[in-house]
């Protein structure tokens, strides 16, 4: 590993200070990731800011009626929260049905946010990676690509974004706050995280001397009919093939309101609106759940390797929406 400098930061504005002053920073909250990028020397910074002291470990009630999520709150702190299970199961879901108990134990919500790809070669630095070496190459197209995203890729980068949490919070329309010296920037979750064009290592819109301060959710009452399923290839520890977060509104049998995210499919969490157009308003039956995935995955691009994801992002839609139209049946 590279030698790096290391300050613990007593406050925000020591935080802040540094990042502005210094080039090449990376923050140190839970490690989960970063510790193990910088063993691999994928990330070499020349000094790390550890940010564990700032006070942003609130999880608050907001005055109009949303949750305001301190960038510091673990991941497990998180998805046990009671108002987070109550009122947004499908985030407590999502969190919990990610990585491992102890990584959980953790993994911050900022963090979470910002961890990075696990394509393979991204990893290896005997592999050509736009991601990790820009204008060398991508491994993955016409390489190992069975976990390459269907949606949202480029000829330059094809690798899927690996949160769970993240997917939850784009179909919730969460807010990410962010500081630097230059202020408060709100930016909606949708807009954070970018699609990978021909910049795939420029991953969101974050910019150099900002950090993540907060994550508010606003209030959104169909989330409580909400689930997050995640399909992978064991029952624990490991990245979604596909997730789906959803939740359902119905009204004498039609789709009155309906929220609906991807995960493990895109290069970054994705927001089915295609797919929520062609429910509202329309009967909730097992055909139309096929028709609004359908319409969603018709812009998705699978190889040989990796074509299955559309046929099982397909299925896992209607499955979830299924379910959460028996549990509102049962209620
Ligand atoms: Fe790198 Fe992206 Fe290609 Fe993977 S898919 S090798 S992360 S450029």
């Amino acid at each position: 590993m590279k030698s790096f400098g290391y300050l613990s930061a007593p406050d925000l504005d020591t935080a802040l200070r540094t990042i502005a002053d210094h080039d090449d920073v990376k923050l140190l909250a839970g490690g989960t990731n970063l510790v193990d990028l910088m063993r691999e020397g994928i990330e070499q910074p020349s000094t790390v800011v550890d940010i564990t002291r700032l006070p942003l470990t609130g999880i608050e009630q907001l005055p109009e009626g949303g949750i305001r999520i301190g960038a510091l709150v673990s991941n497990s702190r998180l998805a046990t929260d009671p108002v987070i299970r109550t009122r947004y199961p499908v985030l407590a879901r999502a969190i919990l049905l990610g990585a491992s108990a102890q990584l959980r134990n953790m993994a911050t919500v900022g963090g979470n946010l910002l961890q990075r790809t696990r394509c393979m070669y991204f990893y290896d630095d005997a592999a050509a990676c736009n991601k990790r070496a820009p204008g060398s190459g991508c491994a993955a197209i016409g390489g190992f690509s069975r976990g390459s995203a269907v949606l949202g890729a480029s000829e330059h980068c094809t690798a899927t974004h690996p949160s769970d949490m993240a997917v939850a919070l784009v179909m919730l329309d969460a807010v990410i706050e962010v500081q630097s010296l230059r202020g408060t920037r709100r930016i909606p979750i949708a807009e954070f995280h970018r699609l990978p064009g021909d910049t795939p290592h420029i991953e969101t819109v974050l910019v150099a001397d900002e950090l993540i301060t907060a994550v508010e959710l606003p209030p959104v009452p169909v989330a409580a009919n909400s689930h997050y399923r995640k399909v992978r290839d064991r029952a624990s520890y490991a990245f979604a093939l596909v997730s789906v977060a959803a939740a359902l509104a119905v009204d004498d049998g039609t789709v009155t309101e309906v929220r609906l995210a991807l995960g493990g499919v895109g290069t970054k969490p994705w927001r089915a609106s295609e797919a929520e157009r062609a429910l509202i308003g329309r009967p909730a039956t097992e055909e139309t759940f096929g028709h609004a995935a359908d319409a969603e995955l018709a812009a998705a691009v699978g190889g040989p390797q990796n074509g299955f994801k559309i046929e099982l992002a397909r299925r896992t839609i209607v499955a979830t929406l299924r379910q959460l139209l028996a549990e509102r049946s049962a209620a």
